[in-house]
């Protein structure tokens, strides 16, 4: 049996009936990062030996009659999660030796059901970027293509999976960090609400924004994952106070009559060949279950990418002050006072993309400037919300494409950032609407990339979305697919 290829419900049957064991399993998929990650860089940190002392630790849970849904199941984060005792970089020189005092929300709930961490996966720095191309820590390759990127910013956390190197992951999505990468590595991956799931010790990018999901094989394991760390938290204010529904009754093969809303605007001329091809296809896949198409329109769907761009660098340049030498990130040494230190740390920590931010987001915020940038963009931001109520009064849920092309190539876009800005207008307007989406391989392209489909939710409407994903991943075996490596 290939234990690196299964899933999270697979793992756990076997785990359970003590077919397998956790500590194997951790083995195989430690091996597996070995003689891939030369190829891929899907890791800035592996942690073998934690890793396996957990698994053993889970091993002897299980042998006690305790297997929970994660128990023994080996994941790996993004390296924006803080974990007690293991380094979290966020990707950037800033943070590269920071090793945090408590852990994050979201691992602290899989971690006490016994899940095993295998290590801290690449990103964009501080989550900036839509390829993985702006880490401290080097580019990760795409597995099914190791010229092209894995799309980002949770590049790692989608090739990992793509890889075989981790049975799932957790990655944030801010504007599409993890519907993105997803769609062109060939996985699952779930932004769910803004509120649904606890941001505390996740490192902010856009406050506003930013939202913890997991990255999987399939439809099932979002499910699950999704349920095992969602809940109010009361160290997340922002983290509501709403009952968790069961994900798993999601698990069912039933679109007949749901309305499906297809947005005028995501289907624009132009749009590349093989990513319409695949949207067609998933209608027609979708049609036969006994859904039902309507077209409906966004119309503030234009300025989307321009509100983002000044809400989350505004947010961003404010999140990111703290990182000058003395509280958080590296020190300059031997300056002469205090100004000239933190200048020189922060000019020495932060790479490009990330001053690039967060002088855009200082200009946006500075006085004379706040009214015409600032303060516009939250009223755009508003408009566009109110946009998606409008169309979710006469469906349940829309489908789109996640990105306009299926993975570019590593360079290509890193000499202009607009045309990279401009690569998630698909994802950025869920996020600014604070509403949830799913990502899910579609029909691939022509030369064999994967394709992602976004189907969008209602606030609060992962179940929705996931029934809809489960019925259409059951007539289709995209998924199961694997990247030759
Ligand atoms: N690519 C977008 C950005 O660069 C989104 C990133 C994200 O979702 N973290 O900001």
């Amino acid at each position: 049996m290939e234990l690196h290829t299964l899933t999270i419900q697979q793992l756990h049957q076997l785990l359970k009936n003590r077919q397998v064991s956790s500590v194997e399993t951790t083995r195989a998929l430690l091996k597996r990062i070995e003689t891939t990650e030369n190829r891929i860089n899907a890791f800035i940190t592996v942690a073998a030996d934690q890793a396996l002392a957990a698994a053993e630790a889970a091993d002897q849970r299980i042998a006690n009659g305790d297997c929970q849904t994660l128990t023994g199941i080996p994941l790996a984060l993004k390296d924006i999660f803080l974990t007690e005792g293991l380094r979290t970089t966020c990707a950037s020189k800033m943070l590269e030796n920071f090793i945090a005092p408590y852990d994050a929300t979201a691992w602290a709930r899989l971690k006490s059901q016994g899940a095993v961490l295998l290590g801290k996966l690449n990103q964009d720095e501080f989550a900036m970027g839509s390829s993985c191309e702006s880490s401290a820590f080097g580019a990760t390759r795409n597995p099914w293509d190791t010229e092209r990127t894995p799309g980002g910013s949770s590049g790692g956390s989608a090739a990992s999976i793509a890889a075989q190197q981790a049975t799932a992951t957790l990655g944030t999505d801010t504007g599409g960090s993890i519907r993105q990468p997803a769609s062109h590595c060939g996985c699952v991956g779930l932004k769910p609400t803004y509120g649904r799931v606890s941001r505390y010790g996740v490192i902010a990018y856009a406050s506003s924004l930013d939202q913890v999901g997991p990255v999987t094989r399939d439809v099932t394991d979002a499910a699950l994952l999704l349920q095992a760390i969602a809940g109010h938290d009361p160290k997340d204010s922002t983290s509501v106070e709403q009952q968790v529904p069961d994900y798993s009754t999601s698990l069912k093969n039933d679109v007949k009559g749901m309305k499906i809303g297809l947005p005028r605007e995501y289907f624009i001329d132009g749009l590349d060949p093989d990513v319409q091809r695949a949207m067609d296809n998933a209608i027609a896949h979708l049609k036969g279950q006994g859904a039902e198409f309507i077209e409906v329109s966004l119309p503030h769907t234009n300025y989307a990418v321009a509100c983002y761009y000044l809400i989350a660098t505004a947010e961003a340049s404010s999140n990111l002050a703290r990182y000058e030498g003395v509280r958080f990130g590296h020190r300059a040494t031997e300056t002469e006072g205090l100004i000239e230190m933190m200048m020189r740390s922060r000019a020495a920590g932060f790479g490009a993309e990330v001053k690039r931010r967060i002088m855009l987001g200082t200009y946006a915020l500075s006085s004379g400037y706040y009214d015409a940038y600032y303060l516009k963009a939250q009223k755009v931001r508003t408009l566009i919300q109110r946009d998606f109520s409008e169309a979710f009064k006469q469906v349940d849920i829309l489908l789109t494409p996640v990105a306009p092309t299926p993975a570019f190539k590593i360079g290509e876009k890193t000499a202009d950032p607009l045309q990279m800005y401009l690569s998630d207008i698909f994802t950025i307007p869920v996020n600014l609407a604070g509403i949830c989406g799913i990502s899910l391989p579609a029909q691939p392209s022509a030369a064999g990339l994967p394709i992602g489909l976004q189907l969008i939710g209602k606030p609060f409407g992962e179940e929705t979305i996931l029934r809809a994903a489960y019925s259409f991943e059951q007539t289709t075996d995209w998924h199961r697919q694997k990247a030759a490596l």
